[in-house]
């Protein structure tokens, strides 16, 4: 292995397109067996990662391999079972005037150099899984992990390199500065997940080498409470979608929409099960995490006055604890509901009912998710005609992107492109057009 440290970025560039052009990372042996190193880094040095991911966010190791370390193994099994057959050129129809002897098919391309640039939320999975898909894509690919969750960062540059075809796969550590070098630089797709302004930066550097982007961005997602819903499973499901990781999920429920009298029923439910899920002291659960850093444990504070406290509402500056915390009586207009949550807060907003529901939701940015709780099947057709958002889940928040066979990424705001499963090659790849009439 060779020692790429004091590389710049543009050295980086030319030395992975070198890869790509020669056609090492073309034949589909090439990246399945970059698929299967990767496999074998993540079951060999699980818990390395698993440490690194509690030394950046008191992730438990339960947490971490599920959400993170497992997730990613269960895309890449999934990938190797089905790439030759997603990979298969397929075959179109051709007119008429073109002749009996003529064919037409598509076939996927690799586009080249990839840049993916990472959150620090599941800084493993929002790495690896563009990764993968990148590579199963035929690609030569440039990673740029969170600074802000620097044991994990530190961790995926030591142990890729010593997996991966290191002509063919750079990390580049740092943060804006390093990132806006690499955006210099000319790529042939960027994937990018995290926040909106710098989603707005990236796609304003790519757009001066028309570099194509995916932006995987997030947003308010509201959940809605229908009348007559099972209110002890509802919020029980809340309680574990919306306090994952500190409530420092992308898809996690933002905000609880539902009429004054089940809002007044879901209180002592939700108390219920914060309990249920993580103990009458939440601070001394192994399973419940911290926020990432002061900067967002100040935000959260101030955010924790929006509303009459339900459960929650303790704060621990030290640890970066905050507890788990449900608000209700929350006007539109609080601090809450102005911007993105991104922590272990719950705010419950009440609507009229579905008719107010539905415009409150299309009043605002399209959210990365919807959840709607409910028994009928009116109210679920009229959420999936009447309002647009990345993803709907019903009665069960957060578990869509886990099916990797259905592509995850927002609309509007909250983001454009997918990825996932066969979604990762589409993003991946360009889809060519190929004609074909003989000569004779
Ligand atoms: P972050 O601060 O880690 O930033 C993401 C990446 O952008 C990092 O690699 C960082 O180095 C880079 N970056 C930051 N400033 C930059 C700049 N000025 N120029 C170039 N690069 C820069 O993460 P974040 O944005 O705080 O992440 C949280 C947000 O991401 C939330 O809005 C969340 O909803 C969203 N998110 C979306 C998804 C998804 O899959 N759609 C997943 C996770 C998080």
């Amino acid at each position: 292995m060779n020692d790429h440290s004091t590389e710049q970025p543009a050295e980086t560039v030319a030395r992975l397109r070198a890869t790509f052009r020669s056609g090492r990372t073309q034949p589909v042996e090439w990246r399945t067996a970059q698929l299967r190193r990767l496999r074998e880094m993540l079951t060999t040095h699980g818990a390395d990662l698993a440490e690194a991911l509690h030394a950046d966010l008191g992730k438990s190791s339960t947490e971490a391999f599920r959400t993170e370390i497992d997730f990613t193994i269960r895309e890449i099994d999934h990938t190797l079972e089905h790439l030759a057959d997603w990979l298969r050129p397929e075959p179109a129809p051709v007119p008429a005037h073109l002749g009996a002897d003529a064919t037409a098919r598509t076939q996927y391309d690799p586009l080249g150099v990839v840049l993916v640039i990472a959150p620090w939320n599941y800084p493993v999975q929002l790495l690896l899984t563009p990764l993968l898909g990148a590579l199963a894509s035929g690609n030569a690919v440039v990673v740029k992990p969170s600074e802000m969750a620097p044991a994990t960062s530190a961790a995926l540059a030591r142990l890729l390199p010593r997996h991966l075809d290191t002509d063919a796969v750079a990390v580049v550590e740092g943060a804006v500065p390093e990132t806006t070098a690499l955006l210099a630089e000319r790529f042939d797709h960027i994937f990018y997940t995290g926040n909106g302004t710098v989603g707005r930066i990236v796609m304003r550097a790519a757009a001066e080498h028309l570099t194509p982007v995916t932006l995987e961005l997030g947003g308010k997602s509201p959940a809605f409470v229908d009348r007559g819903a099972d209110l002890s499973v509802v919020a029980d499901r809340l309680v574990r979608g919306k306090f994952l990781n500190a409530g420092q999920t992308c898809v996690a429920p933002d905000y609880v929409l539902t009429d004054p009298e089940t809002a007044r029923a879901l209180e002592p439910e939700f108390a219920r099960a914060v309990e249920a899920v993580f103990g009458a002291d939440p601070q001394s659960s192994r399973e419940f995490g911290r926020i990432v850093n002061e900067r967002h444990f100040d935000r959260l504070g101030s955010l924790l006055g929006s509303g009459r406290t339900v459960t929650g509402g303790h704060t621990d500056r030290a640890t970066k604890y905050i507890a788990p915390t449900v608000l209700a009586d929350v006007d539109p207009k609080a601090p809450v509901m102005q911007e993105e949550i991104f922590g272990p807060i719950l705010p419950v907003v009440t609507v009229a009912d579905l008719d107010e529901a539905i415009a409150f939701i299309n009043d605002r940015d399209k959210p990365l998710a919807l959840y709607a709780f409910t028994e009928s099947d009116h109210t679920r057709e009229r959420l999936a005609a009447e309002t647009s958002s990345g993803g709907l889940g019903f009665g069960l928040p957060l578990a869509h992107l886990t099916v990797s066979d259905l592509p995850f990424g927002g609309v509007g705001e909250s983001g454009m492109g997918s990825y996932h499963g066969r979604y990762s090659i589409e993003t991946f790849s360009h889809r060519k057009a190929v004609l074909s009439k003989p000569l004779g």
